[in-house]
């Protein structure tokens, strides 16, 4: 499925019931962020992913890409995650395009754990683009 300009994805009842049924964590915030209980606004929702703005961008476009399904980190992945984790990555790299960062170049980054900058615990990609961007990474 491709993201046209970032248009939110129909809310039908059968797509509801998917969603309802997507393991999900009450304390968590990217839950609930993806549940909509936490309001904030979406740039791409399906039945299986949400992407939003980060609220403290470190880039011209800093966008937060993640599974509606609730994952703590990188290392909690085992086999029955790589189809949501594939599909994450394919979001990640239409949304790149949508918001034309694809020929700029573009930062794709997941942190885990504490010593690495992870402070949410809900699996998450870092779309960053609209500058340059040095390596090694701090
Ligand atoms: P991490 O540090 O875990 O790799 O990334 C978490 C990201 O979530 C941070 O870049 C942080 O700015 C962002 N963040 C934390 N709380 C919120 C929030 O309530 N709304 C949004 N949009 N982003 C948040
Ligand atoms: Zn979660």
């Amino acid at each position: 499925m491709a993201v046209q300009a970032c248009l939110h994805w129909r809310d039908t009842s059968a797509e509801r019931r998917i969603i309802s049924s997507m393991p999900a964590n009450d304390r968590c915030l990217f839950c609930r962020i993806a549940s909509g209980e936490i309001a904030t606004k979406k740039i791409f929702e399906d039945d299986q992913v949400v992407a939003f703005n980060d609220i403290n961008p470190q880039a011209p476009t800093h966008v937060l890409v993640i599974p509606r399904k609730h994952i703590a980190s990188l290392d909690d992945l085992n086999e029955e995650d790589a189809a949501i984790i594939g599909t994450t990555l394919v979001r990640v790299s239409e949304i790149a395009r949508t918001l034309k960062l694809n020929g700029e170049g573009y930062r794709v980054v997941a942190n885990h754990g504490e010593d690495a900058g992870q402070t949410v615990f809900h699996i998450h990609f870092h779309l960053l683009g609209g500058r340059n961007f040095s390596w090694p990474p701090g």
